[in-house]
């Protein structure tokens, strides 16, 4: 990550270059929808685009990436651990449920089902955990946990195939090997994951259920989980709305889910993450009902709230991993890993932040990328809120700020190649499957790169920020 692959010197090379990467994405899958047109989003077939790629893949020095992946199960089975223990996860987000109405929200089904005794005996965990490498320590620094709707299992793979054929294709020019790009299953892991938990459901009429937004111009994406779901499995996968699911679902006596007369095996959600996805109360009455019902659910509102920005900091403060793992070994991989967080009861870290606010990231509790606070806007809210006194702080975390090192890099978009100083973050797909109390699965499975200029603060793909990317290893 710390430097990408020196590109072409030569800026015309790399123009040719991009042209036959651009013509590789189209026939093979790499594809979005475009914004351009607007039927992109919810007519398939119509209206693609290449994905925002770089053109070779980021260097990242092999210690690194095998720590990454060593980390992906221990991750698993806390992410399960912690999701066991419903008063933790109420008490941490007790403060945030007063200011936040989504997490409140949230928090509201997760208690239902807790008065009820619901117990999840098949819990699927389909994760990415992201990494930046700081430069100022040389170290692996988490910058999150992702536990719903994780994007980009369906391409990630394939722009690692797409810099394999690249490098096969220029490798001596540019002095690469294409074997140094570590090969990336994640879509026919997600997929065998999500077949092995419809297996253990064991109704052979059953369908995975694949919960999506009403637009998506990431559909090529999910598309290909529902290929492999298919061609390798024989399993069939419905695409709905959570507005759908509340119009045309319910749960039978004996706790099946019928949507669409269909009996649900598994619910994948790739949507659910953000306020948007439930504009009014028909989409909360579908969450809960799938939640009340057997489905397997991928995520459960539980291990959905481990994922929340809030109980990664809990996690972070001192003597708390303890209370979830035995082994010592896997709680100090896990500590190595995790940067400076605050919660804002802490006045100390405030004013330091207030007074160096370049040095922190102030993030509330969202997803899908957009969403934090840098810079004189972070000293400009931390002011105000404070002034205004109350709880409005609890609804952010603060993190200490990662400083990548910035290499030189060619990001093409739209058919245009743009050299620029980027910086990459790492993310590592991990699967995660249990039976009662049997583990079925707990794997690393996969990674996806992705880089952005070194000038921009955030980091989402589909938000316009990133550029899908892949690794090589040093
Ligand atoms: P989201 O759930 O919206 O993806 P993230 O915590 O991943 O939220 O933050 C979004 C982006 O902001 C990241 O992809 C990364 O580019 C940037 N970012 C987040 N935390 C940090 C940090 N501590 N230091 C530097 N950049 C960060
Ligand atoms: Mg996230
Ligand atoms: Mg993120």
């Amino acid at each position: 990550m710390s430097a990408a692959v020196p590109p072409p010197a030569d800026p015309a090379a790399a123009g040719e270059m991009a042209r036959e990467a651009a013509a590789w994405c189209a026939l093979h899958g790499l594809v979005v929808g475009d914004r351009a047109d607007p039927r992109s989003g919810t007519v398939p077939g119509v209206g693609l685009v290449h994905a925002p790629f770089s053109l070779l893949p980021a260097h990242l020095p092999e210690p690194f990436w095998k720590q990454a992946c060593e980390l992906a199960p221990i991750f698993n089975e806390l992410v399960d651990r912690v999701s066991l223990d419903g008063n933790f996860l109420q008490d941490s987000l007790s403060k945030t449920r007063q200011v936040d109405d989504f997490t409140s929200r949230l928090l509201e089904i997760h208690r239902k089902m807790m008065e009820i005794n619901k117990e999840e005996n098949i819990r699927l965990g389909l994760h990415r955990s992201d990494y930046m490498l700081d430069s100022e320590t040389s170290s692996l620094l988490q910058i999150e946990l992702n536990t719903i709707s994780t994007s980009f299992p369906g391409l990630g793979p394939l722009v690692s195939e797409l810099h394999r054929t690249l490098i096969n294709q220029y490798g001596r020019v540019l002095s690469l090997e294409p074997k140094r790009v570590p090969g990336n299953a994640a879509s026919s892991k997600f997929a065998e994951a999500l077949a092995r938990a419809w297996t253990e459901f064991d109704v052979d009429s059953a369908i995975v259920m694949m919960i999506v937004q009403p637009e998506e111009r990431n559909m090529y994406d999910q598309y290909w989980i529902t290929k492999y779901l298919k061609e390798s499995y024989g399993i069939t996968t419905l695409r709905k709305t959570l507005t759908q699911v509340e119009a045309e679902g319910h749960v039978l006596p004996d706790g099946t889910l019928l949507v669409d007369g269909k009996k649900v095996a598994v619910v994948y959600y790739r949507a659910g993450y953000t306020p948007n996805d439930y504009p009014s109360e028909a989409e909360w009455s579908a969450r809960l009902l799938i939640e009340q019902s057997s489905s397997v659910k991928c995520p459960s509102i539980s291990y959905q709230l481990v994922g929340t920005k809030r109980i990664q900091q809990e996690l972070a403060n001192p003597n708390v991993l303890e209370r979830f793992l035995e082994n010592k070994e896997d709680i100090a991989k896990l500590r190595k890993c995790f940067a400076g967080l605050w919660s804002l009861d802490d006045e100390e870290i405030i004013k330091t932040a207030i007074e160096k606010p370049e040095l922190f990231v102030l993030k509330p509790q969202r997803e899908g990328g957009g969403n934090n606070i840098y810079g004189l806007d972070l000293r400009e809210t931390l002011t105000r809120l404070q002034k205004e006194g109350g709880d409005a702080l609890a609804a952010y975390i603060l993190m200490q700020r990662i400083f990548p090192k910035a290499s030189l890099a060619y990001l093409v978009r739209g058919g245009i190649c743009h050299e620029g100083l980027v910086i990459s973050e790492l993310g590592i797909y991990g699967s995660y499957l249990r039976s009662k109390d049997k583990v079925i699965t707990n794997d690393q499975c996969g990674y996806l790169m992705r880089t952005k200029v070194s000038s921009s603060d955030e980091g989402g793909v589909a938000a316009g920020f990133a550029v899908l990317d892949s690794l090589y290893l040093t």
